[in-house]
């Protein structure tokens, strides 16, 4: 596994596999089992994998939450490793961002409306941002993303359409942590309290998933678990919806063509927690 951390480097590495299929799968870093999980499908893909490990500034849109970002290199290193990556490219903010700021960026339209994107300016700019670097550096055939973080994966999508990537996205599931909780670098934030009501999220969405029926009204389904959320006293909820799957608008009612989505966020003490499921009707 080489290890790379200028843009010249990965070219000229990169430049040695012309003709085969990479696998990519970008990351900020604090690996964990739901990271690995896509570079395991990279892997059975692709004949060579590249992993990227970069905490992007342009993405948080609090300054605060973007220092104590969980940093772990050479934990992440020893995993990827053992995982059979051929490269990892952990560039500093400087070889990414040569220009400080970009004075051309890109504009996320609907699909960063809802969710998320209302409650964090700039975010979805910013993981574009990033992920079209990324994109042009590494030329992957295909690169793997989290339907843990749903709204990012939907709007990569439209990206690369929009925008003529011949990049397939591969969706991978959510992984989670024995009690349901969806594994997350922010969890390392959390206290032993706090951690254990941090599975309020899931526990929220698999009673949605329960109670859920063609033609129900969403208003209906939320005040069925309402009262679930007391029992919780540390979460503070953000939102919790349910979203188109393709367009992401939240939906009134509960239809098997919109392939509705439960979405859930909220923080825990200062740790911002988001987690999405899709309804069974
Ligand atoms: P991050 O390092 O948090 O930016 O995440 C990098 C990639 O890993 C994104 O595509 C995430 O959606 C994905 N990811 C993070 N947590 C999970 C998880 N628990 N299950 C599946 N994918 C995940």
């Amino acid at each position: 596994m080489k290890v790379i951390r200028t843009v010249s480097e990965l070219r000229y590495f990169l430049s040695t596999h012309s003709n085969s299929a990479i696998g990519f799968v970008p990351t900020m870093g604090n690996l964990h089992a739901g990271h690995l999980n896509l570079v395991q499908w990279a892997r059975k893909e692709n004949e060579i994998i590249v992993v990227s490990i970069f905490v992007n500034p342009t993405q948080f849109d609090d300054p605060h939450d973007f220092q104590i970002y969980p940093r772990t290199l050479e934990e992440d290193l020893h995993q990827l490793e053992a995982h059979y990556v051929n490269y990892v490219f952990c560039p500093r903010v400087e070889e990414m961002y040569p220009i400080w700021p970009d004075s051309i960026t890109f504009q996320v339209g609907e699909l960063g409306r809802y969710w998320c994107g209302a409650y964090r300016p700039g975010h979805f700019n910013g993981v574009v941002q990033v992920v079209a670097k990324l994109f042009n550096l590494v030329q992957p055939r295909r690169a793997y993303f989290g339907e843990k973080d749903f709204q990012q994966l939907r709007i990569i999508e439209e990206f690369v359409k929009a925008y003529h990537y011949q990049i397939e996205i591969v969706r991978c599931p959510t992984i989670r942590e024995e009690d349901g909780l969806a594994m997350s670098s922010r969890n390392r934030h959390l206290t032993p309290e706090e951690r254990k009501q941090a599975i309020v999220l899931y526990r929220v969405l698999s009673k949605l998933n329960e109670y859920a029926k063609e033609g129900m009204q969403v208003k209906q389904l939320i005040a069925q678990v309402m009262p679930l959320l007391e029992e919780y006293p540390l979460f503070r909820l953000q939102y919790l919806g349910v979203a188109d799957s393709f367009t992401l608008r939240p939906i009134e009612i509960l239809r098997k063509k919109n392939q509705p989505r439960a979405m859930i966020a909220g923080f825990i003490g200062k740790t911002r927690l988001i987690d999405n499921m899709s309804l069974n009707l």
